[in-house]
């Protein structure tokens, strides 16, 4: 059996499974997604949201990709970000970065990984720069990456807090609360590391005064 096979095949087990279990769950789930939270984590395949957080299906929409980053110009996260905020109404957004984070060791290296990967890991190298000081005074180099992996979750909370769809959620909903995480592949336990609550000050120059 190839390796994709076996997907498949564990697919018709677990669906068996979750029948056996409860008769209705695909029906329910097939009509009702109100999931309480949007995540937003890294691509690394051993941080899955469901599974670390024991969540089913149906409770968080996820978003995922290299280094968990909050870009400007990234239609797909602000796609996902409206959605999420303005229909499925989440209480909670959650950036999950952690330790050992290969994109954010990379951005901290002066290897040239080609054109796509280079311009995003650009975003992860000025927040080294915004913190440049505070890293560059962390001799050990996983040590300095780790730090930089919290500062990178804090800095992606600041970036969605900038967005007018978080602030127009803030004014008129007085939701959603974002939570900045970092969880540890060596021990699979999730630090909270800062929070927002609605209406958290920022900086006023990305304050819209006219949502
Ligand atoms: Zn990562």
């Amino acid at each position: 059996m190839t390796s994709y096979e076996k997907l498949l095949l564990e697919n018709k087990a677990w669906a068996n499974e979750k029948v056996e279990d409860d008769p209705q769950y695909f029906d329910r789930l097939a009509h009702l997604q109100t999931p309480e939270f949007l995540w937003i984590g890294c691509s690394d395949s051993r941080v899955p949201a469901n599974e670390i957080t024991g969540t089913q299906p149906g409770e968080i929409f996820v978003h995922r990709n290299i280094a968990n980053m909050v870009v400007h110009t990234d239609v797909n996260l602000l796609s996902v970000l409206d959605y999420a905020v303005n229909h499925l109404k989440v209480q909670h957004v959650i950036v999950c970065g952690h330790y050992g984070c290969g994109g954010v060791k990379a951005a901290t290296t002066n290897h040239d990984f080609h054109l796509v990967l280079n311009m995003w890991l650009r975003n992860i190298k000025d927040v080294y720069r915004l913190h440049a000081d505070e890293l560059n005074a962390i001799s050990n180099e996983d040590q300095r990456v780790d730090r930089l992996v919290e500062l990178n979750v804090q800095e992606q909370l600041i970036h969605l807090a900038k967005t007018s769809i978080i602030q127009r959620a803030w004014k008129y909903y007085q939701r959603p609360h974002l939570h900045g995480w970092v969880y540890g592949l060596k021990d699979g336990l999730i630090k909270p590391l800062i929070d927002m609550l609605p209406r958290t000050a920022i900086d006023p120059l990305y304050n819209y005064d006219d949502l």
